[in-house]
């Protein structure tokens, strides 16, 4: 069963319902989630579009549960793909790395094709795993960006990203501070529980 979320954090996923999401497609048209809520997890509906958090976040704590299909089918990408986007931008890869070779920054718990993780601490297929990810926003004075946003990661309870800085400060992203969270729509019905997200003070200088 997933630990009670803390009492500070918004959960945007307690087993129940989809109300703190909108579906969005690779197109960018927004609508109702399709992804199908059962026995107190939800299980992506390829096809329907990635999960986008209403609310938008900055520096926080995200704590996400997933598993990824129990019945192996495929291999290297297509096996238990999906993954969570921090303010929509980086991705912390969601992959069936039990077995299951690939290129490093693809892997599970990888900050997708920046950084792959220090060690592969993936449970077997159709176990639960838990992502608690740290995120410091990036911080701009003006229109130059200062700090860099960091991640940190522990998949399983296992420090897996270290303060690892991530790209940003391309001419689109000034003043982007802020973003939802997405969870990825992708081949391989992945499921998700008890997502919660603790807002934190931006880090600057550090
Ligand atoms: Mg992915």
């Amino acid at each position: 069963m997933p630990g009670r979320p803390p009492s500070d954090a918004v959960v945007l996923f307690d087993g129940k319902d989809l109300s703190h999401w909108v579906s969005m497609s690779k197109k960018g048209e927004t609508g109702e989630p399709k992804w199908k809520v059962e026995n107190g997890y939800v299980e992506v509906v390829h096809g329907s579009g990635s999960l986008i958090s209403k609310e938008k976040f900055g520096s926080a704590q995200v704590h996400v549960e997933w598993a990824t299909p129990a019945e192996v089918r495929e291999s290297d990408q297509r096996r238990g793909n999906s993954g969570v986007f921090l303010m929509r931008r980086w991705e912390i890869q969601i992959l069936d790395s039990w077995e299951n070779p690939t290129y490093p920054k693809g892997e599970a718990a990888a900050v997708y094709g920046v950084a792959q993780p220090l060690v592969n601490a993936c449970r077997r297929p159709g176990q639960w795993q838990t992502y608690d990810i740290i995120f410091d926003a990036p911080v701009y004075e003006g229109d130059k960006l200062v700090t860099p946003p960091y991640v940190t990661v522990l998949h399983n309870g296992v420090l897996v990203q270290n303060h690892v800085a991530l790209p940003c400060g391309g001419p689109k992203e000034a003043h982007l501070v802020e973003g939802p969270l997405m969870l990825q729509d992708h081949p391989g019905p992945v499921r998700f529980r008890n997502v919660w997200v603790r807002p934190l003070a931006p880090v600057s200088g550090r």
